[in-house]
Order: structure tokens, then sequence, then C-alpha cells
């Protein structure tokens, strides 16, 4: 890892706020020139999570499995970072626990340096700043809702001023939807035009942060190189910081600046795109690079 880099996931603690205890073994990181310290868009600190498994027999005791074990990441301010792992391996938890969605067992998660937690008002606040686009738009949409209810969701709940149907007609066109999309229901919709409305609908409120959680894993080839070149053009237009947690690292070199590799829960290795694919470190990161199909460069990477 290299600290110079606008980007520091890490595995290494950043400094402990005032207040918190310190924990042993830790010291702090060096101040000047850490973008952990200079104020990342979003980080995650020692973040920990533990599910519970139901018992599956009578009698059994209830387990706990644990999903992430002590991840360290931080984004920069309009930075793009994939998160790539095989499945299972905790992506979606982090995400989870990076939005809100859920809260983590240990460590926390700061946003603009506030830290996120359960109660209402911070987490109205973080959704007006943050947009998610999830792997099956389909699942996440409500079949019996127009487009245009449905990609003005956060509008509504993040009480946005402003004529929402005017901005709901604008960022559709912006997708390439046609102009009576907003009164159609989702089933009348290909997949990939599906996941252009989840985009639209995670983009509407202008938000600085958007998350995307295996955005082209349920697309065909085609369809999932047009609606990657739509990401980065409109990462670009909205001065986005971008997060997309994929199982393929095909897709890293055409979204993403740097990359971090989980396994089983941790991160295991970060770098930049062309680190992680010209020479990865760990053999689990040469494993997923030699393991899975590529998608063709896109032009902006050498
Ligand atoms: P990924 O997105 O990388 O596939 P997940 O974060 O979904 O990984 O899951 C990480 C681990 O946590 C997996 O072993 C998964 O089975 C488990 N897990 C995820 N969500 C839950 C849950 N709600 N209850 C119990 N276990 C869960
Ligand atoms: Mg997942």
């Amino acid at each position: 890892m290299t600290t110079a880099e606008p980007i520091v996931p890490t595995n290494t603690p950043p400094t402990l706020a005032a207040g918190q205890p310190a924990r042993d073994t830790r010291a702090p990181l060096p101040r000047g020139g850490n973008p952990l310290i200079e104020g990342p868009l979003i980080e995650g600190i020692d973040l920990t999570k533990h599910y519970r498994i139901a018992p599956k027999r009578l009698f059994e005791r209830a387990g706990s499995m644990q999903a992430l074990a002590g991840v360290n990441l931080a984004v920069a301010r309009g930075d793009s970072i994939a998160i790539v792992g095989e499945s299972g391996s905790g992506k979606t938890t982090l995400l989870r626990l990076l939005l809100g969605l859920s809260m983590p067992t240990s460590g926390e998660v700061r946003f603009d340096g506030m830290v996120v937690d359960a109660k209402r008002d911070r987490l109205l606040w973080l959704r007006r700043r943050a947009g998610i686009v999830f792997q099956d738009p389909y699942s996440s949409f409500n079949p019996r809702r127009t487009i245009g209810q449905t990609v003005a969701e956060p509008l509504v709940a993040t009480r946005a001023p402003g004529d929402h149907r005017e901005r709901v007609a604008a960022i559709l066109d912006r997708m390439e939807l046609p102009s009576d999309a907003p009164d159609r229901y989702p089933h009348e919709f290909s997949g990939g035009q599906r996941q252009r409305i989840a985009l639209a609908r995670a983009l509407v409120h202008n938000p600085e942060l958007l998350v995307a959680d295996e955005p082209v894993s349920a697309l065909d080839v085609l369809v999932r190189g047009r609606l990657l070149d739509l990401l980065n053009e409109l990462r670009a237009e909205m001065n986005l910081t971008l997060i997309t947690v994929t199982h393929d690292l095909g897709v890293v070199p055409r979204v993403a600046d740097h990359v971090a590799v989980m396994q089983a829960g941790r991160i295991v290795e970060t770098g930049t795109v062309e680190q992680i694919f010209e020479a990865p470190r760990e053999a689990y990161t040469q494993q997923l690079i030699t393991a899975l199909p590529r998608l063709p460069r896109s032009p902006r990477q050498p």
C-alpha cells in the first residue's frame, strides 16, 4: 500500500478519535499527507460483523458467524474503488455497513467525518448524500409502482425540495430511457433498461456517493459494457465518489481507480487497478485474476 495514493483502503487502523478508548497495540498513523486523516468521504474503521445463525435442530444452540473481521477502508472524494472477492467474502455486508443499512458488531463508519449510527436523522442525512444500485433491480422494484414513482423514491424519502417529476424525467432521459417511461411499469423493460432505471433512482437526488453492488452481474456482455460506460460518464458529470462491489474482476478496469480485495471477511490486498492487475501480491488475488473472464479495458485505461 502506498500512502501517496488518493485512496487508502488499508488494514492499518486510522487514528482514534478523541474520547474513544485507546486500543492496545494500535499506534496512530503519522499525520501529514495521509488521506485518512485529511478526511475521506467515507471510511470504515475496524469493522466487524457477526450474524446470528438460527439453530437448525431443536435444543441446538443459536450460533454466530463472522462476516467481517476487522475491515478498514477509506475512500477519498471523487475516487472510484472496486471491492472484489469471491461470493461470501463479505462484500455486501461491508456495503450495508457503509450505508448505515445495518450496524457493525464493532467498529464504526464515518461519512464526511460524522459517525454513522442508527439514529433516524443521521440515516436520513446519509440517504440524501448516497445512492445505491443492487445486482438485481427487479427484486428491488415494486411491480405495482410506475417507473416515475419508483425513481422518485429517494426524493420523497429525503423530502427533497423542487419539482420531483421534472427531476425524474431529466434523469430518465439521461439514462437513455424513452420519454413515456415514467408512466410504465418495471415488467415492461429489459434487464439492461431496468438497471438503468435503478441507476436513475440511485442518482435522482444528486448524491455525492454512489454504491453499486454487483451492478452488471445479471446482464449480458453487450448490455454490461454500455452500463459500465454510462457509470463512468455519470461519475465525471456528477462528480461522484464510487464504490462498486463485484465478484468479477473483469469489470474493475472499466470503472475503478483503486481495488480492495476481500477474502473471508478481511481486506487482504489493496492497490491501484494497475498494481492489482500487473503485480498482485497475494496468491488469492492472482487466482482471482487468472480465474475470471475479463472485459476489454476501457479507452481511458492505458
Ligand atoms: P458477498 O457479498 O461477498 O457474497 P456477504 O456479505 O453477502 O458476501 O456474506 C458474507 C457472509 O455472511 C456469508 O457467509 C453469508 O452467508 C453471511 N451472511 C450474509 N448475510 C447474512 C445474514 N443476514 N444472516 C446470516 N449470515 C449472513
Ligand atoms: Mg454480495
